[in-house]
């Protein structure tokens, strides 16, 4: 018999009009950063995501670090972050000399605690101390945050707000905040086309806001904060964060297949859902006012499986089968042990039980049939 096939944890796919779109790029010579593909990549994200304005990055990473800028986080600025996210979100904070202060996550939706940091604003006003410059609210895994709380907390208190939707492209509010999509609420929103992200564009991101100003510098920030005119006068320090012509040509034809990325992954998650109720795997949350995009589905492991997930990554590997743990807590690596946190120890507990499963959007229904009999086995044995 032969051997079963590799089951990767996700993989881009790539199809529909990226083939077409990429050969016009090469027809015409456009494949840096001039062409019509990035304005039109730019154009049709915005009005996706329903933001009045889209800056291409050249990540995601690129498009945090932007934002920070946008908001002026400087030494000795705080900046309100959870510590269970992918290490993109904070590190921009620390390249402009900020202070991250670490965020716990909360059971119902494992992004940071809305409690946290609404109870963090409160107290700070009451002893009159400084407000942090901003929050950054991570969507993680696909699931929008509680933002209400925040949003309200950080106009009462004058702070921004910035949402990392990085793993959130495709998810939604449902009856609050108009039904709109992450990263179309927050001053700012931040995207990424990496090729593990729901689209990709083998590398790069996007940065959204209604704010015509904010839109402006950041084009003139990720373009080297050059000035119009022939003599390369630049007024002040800026990136090379431009998203190329080719990138953008591939981000337009993902976009063409979003909606059917998102349904193909609701559909693989309500099937491991279905297939694994009561064996001990805990569905990934599923608020009732979200339309999560099911980016990535992660399992909880209930203690009475007997196992842990590092014996089921173990087991499933052997299998063939590929599999990842959540985010390592920011708190417990060394760059981020020194932060200030806020909360207990939720995060680290999500991150000691859950276990990211095989679900590309062309994972095939027997590949997935192959993953499920494997977990069944385990809970089983
Ligand atoms: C992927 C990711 C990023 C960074 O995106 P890149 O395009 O890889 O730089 C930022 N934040 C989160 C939460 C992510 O998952």
């Amino acid at each position: 018999m032969s051997e079963p096939r590799d089951i990767p944890l996700a993989v881009p796919v790539i199809r529909g009009r990226a083939q077409a779109y990429l050969d016009e790029c090469l027809r015409t010579n456009f494949v840096s950063s001039v062409g019509p593909f990035v304005e039109r990549f730019e154009r049709e994200f915005a009005a996706y995501v329903g933001a009045r304005h889209a800056v291409a990055c050249a990540s995601g990473t690129a498009a945090i670090h932007v934002a920070m800028r946008l908001l002026d986080v400087g030494p000795g600025d705080e900046v309100l972050v959870p510590t269970l996210t992918f290490i993109a979100s904070a590190n921009p904070i620390l390249y402009e000399r900020g202070t991250p202060v670490l965020v716990d996550a909360e059971e119902e939706t494992w992004n940071l605690d809305p409690r946290l940091v609404v109870e963090e604003l409160d107290r700070r006003a009451r002893a009159g101390e400084r407000m942090p410059k901003a929050v950054l609210a991570v969507h993680l895994l696909g699931h929008p945050v509680n933002l209400a709380p925040i949003v309200e907390a950080c106009a009462r208190h004058g702070v921004a707000l910035v949402e990392d939707a990085a793993e959130a492209l495709g998810a939604r509010y449902v009856g609050i905040h108009d039904g709109k999509h992450v990263g179309a609420i927050a001053r700012l929103g931040c995207f990424s086309f990496n090729g593990n992200k729901i689209i990709t564009t083998g590398g790069g991101g996007m940065l959204t806001t209604d704010d015509a100003a904010l839109a402006r510098r950041a084009k003139h920030l990720t373009t080297q904060a050059r000035l119009p005119g022939p003599e390369y006068f630049h007024d002040e320090v800026g990136y090379n964060y431009r998203l190329t012509n080719l990138q953008a040509a591939l981000g337009v034809a993902q976009l063409e297949l979003l909606d059917e990325f998102v349904a193909r992954k609701r559909a693989i998650a309500a099937r491991y859902d279905a297939a694994l109720d009561g064996l001990g795997f805990v569905s990934p949350p599923r608020a009732t006012w979200a339309a999560p995009s099911m980016w990535l589905y992660t399992t909880r492991l209930s203690p009475a499986l007997g196992f842990d997930r590092k014996q089921l990554h173990a087991r499933l590997k052997a299998e063939r089968i590929e599999t990842r743990p959540i985010w390592s807590p920011l708190h417990l690596m060394p760059m981020y042990a020194g932060a200030r946190r806020l909360g207990g120890d939720v995060a680290e507990r999500l991150f000691a039980s859950c276990l990211s499963l095989p679900c590309s959007s062309d994972l095939g229904d027997e590949d997935q049939a192959r993953v499920i009999r494997a977990l069944v086995e385990a809970a089983r044995s």
